[in-house]
């Protein structure tokens, strides 16, 4: 991984926002093109907005994208362009917790700060047989603290990616690899036969589901588009006129497209089957529905954008719109 042994603060800080809830084969390749993009943390301050947010598209939990700009532009100007050397003054950063924090601080300035990771957790639960269930406070506070303990005195940064390491690669979620594993004669799970109950975790997630309806709505120049502004998923990102609904739409599409575009005559030529896309707490169903607006050149609606097809490319969509346009050849 090229930000292995990265001695520049704000490399390691882009890697590690980056491969928050992502894979490191998913994460690798945006990490790439914007270290080549904006290759200082003041290069990407000066970066507009919505050129980030293109930049991030398809990575998902887009506020981190958000967080990170905003970030950059704190450190370029409030921090004089100079990246923050200690795990508290890390952790002040927007969109940093402790885990960042820990990483920087003891990747690049070797302070002794230990990760704790999905990895951390797991290699850790395993060999001392811990059961508190690690998202709880107490089991937090618990493989934390045991991790503190047994940090490397001198080389914190290299104790904290082996141990991550090692559990990428032996003790995995699955199939770890305990015969050839060199911890197997300490290790409480292995030698109690717990392998696959820890680490322990306790709450289930509840996933809410939520419709989205969105109307394809264009001439032959220009399509209808706008800009997701309220505090919700894919805050700042681009989308095309959306009807959120509680249930799916079924026989009602007509009277529920009335009712949204509330003056505009039109007509409905297709709707899509209904595609869905899981988020971590969230199923999004997704409708298409092809509307043909009588009069488009004088419709106007508060929040809708008016914008040239071949100009959709510059703007950031979810992934979902994305494919839906380019399979329409409109991207
Ligand atoms: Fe993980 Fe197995 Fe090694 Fe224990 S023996 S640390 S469970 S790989």
């Amino acid at each position: 991984m090229p930000w292995k042994g990265e001695n520049d603060p704000y490399l390691v800080w882009l890697s590690e926002i980056i491969l928050q809830q992502t894979r490191v084969e998913q994460g690798l390749p945006y990490f790439l093109r914007f270290k080549m993009a904006y290759p200082t943390v003041n290069q990407l301050a000066q970066a507009p907005e919505d050129e980030v947010m293109k930049m991030w598209q398809g990575l998902g939990y887009y506020s981190r994208a958000r967080n990170l700009h905003g970030t950059a532009k704190h450190i370029a100007g409030e921090l004089k362009g100079k990246f923050p050397s200690t795990f508290g003054e890390i952790k002040k950063l927007k969109g940093v917790g402790d885990y960042t924090a820990a990483a920087i601080s003891s990747f690049v300035f070797g302070e002794r700060q230990a990760v704790v990771d999905g990895n951390v957790i797991r290699v850790l639960a395993r060999v001392f047989g811990i059961d508190t269930p690690y998202d709880t406070t107490a089991g937090k506070k618990q493989i934390t603290a045991l991790a503190q303990e047994l940090i490397d005195e001198n080389q914190p940064g290299a104790y904290n990616q082996a141990i991550m390491d090692f559990g990428a690669t032996v003790c995995t979620p699955q199939a770890p690899k305990c015969p050839s594993c060199p911890l197997q004669q300490i290790c409480v799970a292995y030698k109690d036969g717990r392998i696959a109950e820890l680490p322990v975790k306790s709450k289930k997630l509840t996933i809410k589901d939520r419709h989205f309806n969105y109307l394809l709505i264009k001439n032959e120049k220009e399509i209808l588009i706008s800009k997701r502004t309220s505090k919700d998923i894919w805050k700042d990102l681009y989308e095309l006129p959306l009807i959120e609904t509680s249930t799916p739409l079924k026989r009602n599409i007509s009277a529920t497209v009335a009712d949204y575009l509330v003056t505009g005559e039109f007509t409905i030529h297709s709707y899509s089957k209904p595609i869905s896309q899981m988020l971590t707490h969230r199923k999004i169903h997704f409708r298409f529905i092809e509307v043909e607006l009588a009069d488009f050149k004088s419709f106007k609606m508060e929040g809708i954008l008016k914008v040239k097809v071949q100009d959709l490319h510059k703007f950031a969509f979810p992934k979902t719109i994305h494919l839906f346009l380019g399979q329409n050849n409109l991207l």
